[in-house]
């Protein structure tokens, strides 16, 4: 039977006109597939809204919140009343502010508490799905579909990591099975909410931020859909953010390994867990754009059909730090790396990238910048004895540096790539970039970069113009 799951991002339905294009892509997908199923994120800026509400109420502010409300009110309002007459619009509008309000109810009980948990944040963050799938759903009806909106909360089953929760497969295939293939077989399109799932209490829970590709990759595993298609606002996956260099193209095919690269460091068109699941099954998965839908996107592929030579893509991650730990006398201290990132590990920071100069006298390696103060404290305590002993000299940060990463998997089997790289930094901007620190992912599809945040942009531009463009 054939089965498309197709997800739509915040822009796809970020206003009234988008969500009538999102209905126009369904309706004639439905007359092409036997099971069709819509993930939906809920409408651009809305979480981000949700959550400055929740974080503002925490600190002590009750106005922050009460103004968003407003705002989101006539966000959605906005999009109901230029889609729906009479009756349908009613419901809807009931439908929003029933989930305003209770956003306003959460927001107060964090205000008076004065912290918000990470599931009180989840139960917040989830509100934006709930009222996009429902306006999706109730279009589609309007246009004379078989559709209804699913809360994600019935399908996708987790563990209690709220912020960033885990599906549990086989639960979740059994909810699948028990919710959603029943809808399917009576011809309904289902409007699944992205992002959202709930425990096995089923208390809710969210995937991490971006998390709605996952949802559809999730579902397309357990319904051993044919394809999964992300719908966003741009042609596909291509060489670079387009917000950063205006001339980068559409990449027409990358292999699970590359986007895997490309989404890990930074490249947001994509959730990077997304891939595993639709890998492991062999799905083809797509990346369409909304508002150019007969144009094909980028194809994702399990083989790379990888061209040799070849840097498909270049990509920059914001926000980080680059912490050393250094000293003359680390050479001769047994398991010092193992202990640092232990240390690290301890501290729940994701390490993006590590460089140990061969000399052995420094171990380096990138976090996020907020995850520095608790890491090099606990790596001090750690080190406390080598500290005193001058074995290890220091532990310090240098803050405001970026990773950029080229990504392809051509350079695997072509020497020259790294030099070609740190040759478009050394000549292929205006000024000479200097690199911090350099390393080969280890897939070897990839080759990152360590520079100051200041030259992140001239950075990724040099490399695309020099290494992409002038290459292929
Ligand atoms: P959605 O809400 O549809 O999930 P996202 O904002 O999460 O959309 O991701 C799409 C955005 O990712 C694009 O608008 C683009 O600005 C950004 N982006 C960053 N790097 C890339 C890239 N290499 N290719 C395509 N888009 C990229
Ligand atoms: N709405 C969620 C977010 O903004 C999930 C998503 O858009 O994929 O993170
Ligand atoms: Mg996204």
């Amino acid at each position: 039977m054939s089965t498309l799951v197709m997800k739509f991002g915040g822009t796809s339905v970020g206003s009234a006109e988008a969500i009538g294009q999102v209905a126009e892509i369904v309706l004639d997908q439905a007359r092409q597939w036997e099971r069709l199923v819509v993930v939906v994120s809920a409408m651009s800026g809305v979480t981000d809204a949700l959550i400055r509400g929740a974080r503002t109420a925490a600190a002590g502010d009750d106005r922050t919140y009460r103004a968003i409300v407003t705002d989101l009110r006539a966000k959605h309002y906005g999009a109901v009343s230029t889609l729906f007459a009479d009756d349908a619009r009613a419901d809807l509008l009931a439908t929003v502010d029933a989930y305003l309000d209770e956003f306003a109810a959460f927001c107060h009980s964090v205000h008076v508490l004065g912290e918000v948990t990470p599931r009180a944040m989840d139960a917040i963050s989830s509100l934006g799905e709930r009222i996009s799938a429902r306006i999706v759903a109730a279009l589609l009806r309007q246009r004379g579909a078989r559709s209804e909106a699913v809360d994600a909360t019935e399908l996708i089953v987790t563990d209690d990591r709220f912020q960033n929760a885990a599906p549990l497969m086989e639960a979740t295939r059994q909810q699948v099975a028990a919710r959603l293939v029943p809808l399917l077989a009576q011809g309904v399109i289902p409007i699944v909410t992205g992002f959202i799932g709930a425990t096995e209490k089923g208390i809710t829970t969210t995937l991490g931020r971006g998390g709605s590709d996952y949802s559809a990759a999730i579902l397309g595993d357990c319904l051993d859909a044919d394809e999964v298609w992300t719908w966003t606002d741009v042609d596909g996956v291509m060489s670079a953010d387009p917000r950063l260099v205006p001339d980068a193209r559409v990449i027409p095919t990358l292999s699970y390994s590359e986007v895997g690269e490309l989404a890990y460091f930074g490249a947001k068109v994509l959730h990077p867990r997304t891939i595993r699941p639709v890998v492991e099954r062999g799905i083809p998965l797509w990346v369409k754009n909304t508002f150019n839908p007969t144009f094909p996107g980028t194809r994702i592929v399990s083989e790379a059909e990888s061209t040799p030579g070849t840097v498909k893509a270049v990509t920059a991650i914001k926000g980080l730090s680059l912490v050393t730990v250094e000293g003359r006398g680390m050479m001769g201290v047994p398991g010092i790396a193992a202990r640092t990132f232990a240390a690290v590990a301890a501290q729940g920071a994701s390490v993006l990238m590590i460089s140990q100069a061969s000399s052995e006298q420094s171990i380096s390696f990138v976090i996020p910048t907020d995850a520095v103060p608790p890491v090099t404290a606990a790596i001090e305590e750690e080190m406390a004895l080598e500290l005193a002993r001058r074995d290890v000299d220091r532990v310090w940060a240098m803050d405001d540096v970026v990773i950029v990463t080229a990504v392809g998997a051509g350079m695997r089997s072509t020497p020259g790539v790294a030099y070609r790289v740190l040759g478009a930094l050394a000549h292929g901007a205006e000024q000479a970039i200097n690199v911090i620190a350099i390393v080969q992912g280890s897939s070897e599809c990839s080759i990152s970069l360590v520079v100051a945040a200041a030259d992140a942009a001239a950075a990724v531009q040099a490399i695309h113009k020099e290494v992409i463009v002038n290459h292929v």
